[in-house]
């Protein structure tokens, strides 16, 4: 299995130069073959593939020579990214049909994107001692270490953060211990007043980190409008408003992290709803709050935690009527779809249903209905969505929460 450890470094002046430079070359390759390949396209109709692209780099570097500078690594991952790009605008092409899929790849800004560079293991360039990462032409950086980093490296992705931190993401191919065997099962739905309720009845509340932070964010960015253009007050004021946000991000996925540990802990199936988050949060008065609540982000760690100790994570269809059927005797209430309603009694069955956890029965036995019906493999792609080979990748990020 691979995990990826996030570590805070703490680089020397001039690591951190190399560093910035490093990323800034790393963009620099990206923009470049992407114009390239869109010229190359609009005058001669013609593609250049990552193969290409790899040829024309090695020209490239005999002709700017402050990109032998930097790790070689950092630009070979620049061309598969944009390559990536390619690849994901054209199949969600075909698969959208005219909707709004990724779009096409667009040029990477100094301002604004994530600020990153990317790196692979060859020949013991990159090792890891005690607190020390060694990293191509950087050599050996100090980090904060919070957790053991075990297993066989594979990669590092080195960001910047807005607020000026550093992070190294070490992703390692590791065995991880699983979780014993268990056979509880547990339908959840997903809401905005809860953050979640199980089958069980269990109802976890919504930590809502932006809404308490607010305040804060306010003054923030009250001082960042004040403060005078170029000056180290402006600086001051945007690191804070940067660190505010990376509070709030912390706080959440350090939430997540542990709901969706116990989760699969306590669970051998989950079932969930396949929630078009994307499509939620265009309705305005709830996007705050589905923002927040970044369920998309905790669907991701169930799914790859479930991989990881061999749990099922079963995706019921959008369009199920989780709230409206009485689970007791499966009668479609539609005086239910009003959101208003929290608890009702069937007309049937007069049983009485909590509306949170009524879905999540639903839900559970939904789910444990496809496993039956489509069996286990199937059923995992069932009604989820085709996920990217880099999707879950990208994501697996364990801060120490375990
Ligand atoms: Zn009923």
């Amino acid at each position: 299995m691979q995990k990826a450890f996030k570590v805070t470094l703490i680089p020397t002046h001039n690591q951190e130069v190399l560093i910035n430079k490093t990323i800034g070359c790393a963009r620099f390759v990206y923009n470049r073959f992407l114009t390239l390949r869109k010229e190359l396209y609009n005058t001669e109709q013609k593609t250049l593939n990552y193969n290409g692209c790899s040829q024309q780099l090695t020209l490239l570097k005999k002709e700017i020579e402050w990109l032998k500078e930097v790790d070689k690594f950092a630009l070979q991952n620049s061309l598969k990214n944009l390559e990536t790009a390619y690849k994901n605008f054209f199949s969600d092409l075909k698969k959208a049909k005219g909707k709004k899929g990724v779009g096409f790849p667009r040029l990477k800004k100094k301002h604004g994107c994530k600020q990153s560079y990317k790196t692979n293991l060859t020949n013991g360039n990159i090792q890891v001692i005690e607190n020390r990462l060694k990293l191509p032409k950087l050599g050996w950086v100090k980090f904060h270490k919070s957790q053991d980093i075990t297993g066989k490296l594979i990669n590092v992705t080195v960001t910047c953060t807005s607020s000026g931190k550093y992070i190294a993401s070490i992703l390692c191919e590791t065995e991880i211990e699983k979780y014993p065997q268990v056979t509880q099962n547990i339908g959840l739905d997903l809401g905005i007043k809860a953050y979640l309720v199980t089958s069980d009845g269990e109802v976890v509340d919504n930590p809502k980190y932006y809404r308490t932070q607010k305040r804060k964010l306010r003054s923030c960015h009250k001082k960042l409008s004040r403060s005078a253009k170029s000056s180290s007050n402006r600086v001051k004021a945007k690191n804070k408003l940067a660190r505010t946000y990376e509070r709030i991000t912390n706080l959440r996925d350090d939430f997540l992290h542990k709901l969706s540990t116990r989760l699969i802990k306590e669970n051998s199936i989950i079932c969930i709803e396949d929630l078009r988050v994307a499509n939620m949060v265009k309705n305005h008065k709830l996007a705050m709050s589905i923002s927040d609540a970044s369920w998309a982000k905790f669907v991701v760690m169930l799914e790859y935690k479930a991989l990881w100790h061999d749990r099922i994570v079963q995706k019921i269809g959008t369009f199920y009527p989780s709230s409206q059927t009485c689970n007791h005797c499966g009668f479609i209430n539609p005086l239910v779809k009003d959101l208003k309603l929290r608890e009702w009694s069937c007309p049937t069955c007069s049983n009485y249903n909590l509306r949170d956890n009524n879905a999540a029965l639903n839900i559970l036995g939904e789910g444990l209905r496809l496993i039956a019906a489509v069996g286990i493999p199937e059923a995992l792609n069932a009604c989820g969505e085709l996920v990217r080979p880099g999707a879950i990748q990208a994501e697996i990020v364990e801060t120490g929460i375990a």
